[in-house]
């Protein structure tokens, strides 16, 4: 071989070292962004209620504490701040394991309609501060089994139901229904009559910490968290997460879960 050859050959290595390295910076770049963004929503999502909090600590200090009724008041405000902030560490726990460690799935066989019967069971007084009826179209006995990590379908339904009663309106109905799609597949859906999600907003709802309304006046608590959390682990179940929703009509969402045996 001649020279011209070998330093041809050479220089394609190098280019293709150099484009190697190019790719792998690249990489770290959007991952070292990732992480970036991630810690700014962090503090941005605790900043809130503890600031909230401290008001009323530094109010109640100031003399509110002499009030009787004042002092109930604020302390029962307090604690809904710090509630709060333990609710979205909860989550952001549960994200981290998610994303980091990735999920070890605990499958089993289960009654799903047991599982819609205790989730509504759990979630019974918050709707009825809005009044709203919790609906499913089976009867309560009987049995539909499904294989798959109980705990884990036990968040994304409770999350969905909770979804559904934060954003459905007042006197509405939520439903959940569970249908044979397949030989081996099963479709839960959780239907609202609730504010319903703009086409826009629809295809950014899954991401961590996407919320519609962003103001810091919100009525409806959260982390932002839940639905990210839902996707993950529907898909961690090689399964398939669905939404349509209709401004000022409502919302379905639905999953696929593997039937038991
Ligand atoms: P969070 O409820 O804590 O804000 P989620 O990740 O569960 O976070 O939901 C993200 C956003 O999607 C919510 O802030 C809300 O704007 C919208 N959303 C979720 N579920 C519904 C629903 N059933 N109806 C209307 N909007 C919804």
């Amino acid at each position: 071989p001649s020279i011209t050859t070998d330093m041809e050959v050479l220089t394609r290595e190098v280019e293709r070292y150099v484009s190697v390295k190019k790719l792998e910076i690249e990489t770290l770049n959007i991952r070292e962004n990732y992480r970036k963004e991630f810690m700014g929503n962090i503090s941005h999502e605790l900043k809130t209620p503890l600031f909230t909090v401290q008001g009323y600590i530094l109010t109640l200090l100031d003399g509110a504490m002499k009030d009787k009724k004042v002092r109930k008041k604020y302390l029962q405000r307090a604690s809904k701040g710090v509630e709060r902030l333990i609710y979205i560490i909860k989550d952001l726990d549960m994200i981290t394991k998610l994303e980091v460690g990735g999920l070890i799935l605990n499958k089993e066989n289960f009654n799903i309609l047991t599982m819609v019967q205790n989730v509504f069971d759990l979630l019974e007084m918050k709707a009825a501060k809005k009044n709203i009826s919790l609906v499913f179209d089976k009867e309560y006995f009987g049995e539909i089994l499904v294989n798959s990590d109980k705990e884990r379908i036990e968040q994304v339904l409770s999350n969905l139901i909770v979804n559904s009663i934060k954003y459905g309106k007042q006197d509405g109905t939520t439903e959940v229904s569970v249908e044979n799609i397949t030989k081996n597949k099963l479709l839960v859906r959780v239907t609202d009559n609730g504010e319903g999600i703009s086409k826009e907003n629809l295809q950014r709802i899954f991401e961590r910490f996407y919320r519609v309304d962003k103001s810091g006046s919100r009525k409806e608590g959260g982390s932002g968290l839940g639905l990210s959390i839902v996707k993950h682990i529907v898909e961690a179940h090689n399964e398939k997460i669905y939404v349509e929703s209709q401004l000022g009509i409502g919302s379905e969402f639905s999953f696929t879960l593997e039937k038991g045996k």
